[in-house]
């Protein structure tokens, strides 16, 4: 980010998420009041990433870039002669601010190292946002999710042009809006999916039998 950027140390800050012992992301965020504006960067510019990790494996002292990213292999990086560094050193990833992170730092490790060739080989694009579903079951979608309820399969299932967005083709079951015909729901049911009718108002809690039904396979 420094070198990509021009940025004081300390005006980007970085985070192991959940928590020190369970690293499973990374965080990163602008310290600085109002922000430097590199991250919106990173998302809007599709390069930027790739710059930043290539700035990275370049201040880790590897050399042969540009053949170790098109091959996508850690084998081909090589190590500058003069960089007398192992682990990491200060000119690379060690510094005052990630001092209690000193003993896990290894410039070495293959899997920064496949990770970060990857990114440098990488463009970012940013995702549409899925279609409102018709019918206006769009607030039921939302919930649905915030519940923690299984997720609906990605297609919608379409029944005599009527489109039907909340179905769980594994579970063989469908949530239907209440004003959908009883033609329909015998379609359904004849095609062995279970036929959950949502009320009319949205509850605060799941519907229990909803709930029911989605649990089996979890
Ligand atoms: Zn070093």
């Amino acid at each position: 980010m420094e070198l990509t950027f021009q940025l004081e140390e300390g005006e980007t800050y970085t985070e192991p998420v959940p928590s020190r012992d369970r690293r499973n992301a990374i965080l990163v965020y602008e310290a600085t009041e109002g922000g430097a504006g590199v991250l919106s960067r990173v998302i809007q510019e599709p390069d930027k990433l790739a710059e930043v990790a290539r700035a990275a494996l370049e201040l880790m002292h590897y050399e042969n870039l540009d053949a170790a990213i098109a091959a996508q292999d850690i084998g081909q990086l090589t190590t500058d002669p003069d960089a007398r560094c192992v682990k990491g050193c200060y000119r690379c990833l060690l510094s005052y601010y990630n001092q209690p992170d000193h003993e896990c730092i290894d410039r070495t490790d293959p899997d920064a190292c496949r990770l970060l060739l990857k990114l440098a080989a990488s463009t970012v694009h940013t995702e549409e946002r899925r279609q409102a579903p018709p019918n206006g079951l769009e607030p039921w979608v939302e919930a649905i999710d915030a519940w923690g309820l299984a997720k609906p399969s990605d297609k919608p299932l379409s029944i005599d042009g009527v489109i039907l967005p909340l179905a769980w083709r594994e579970h063989r079951v469908v949530a239907v809006p209440d004003n959908v015909s009883s033609e329909v729901i015998a379609k359904l049911e004849s095609m062995a999916f279970t036929v959950f009718t949502l009320p009319k108002e949205m509850p605060s809690q799941p519907p229990a039998q909803l709930a029911k039904l989605l649990g089996d396979l979890e």
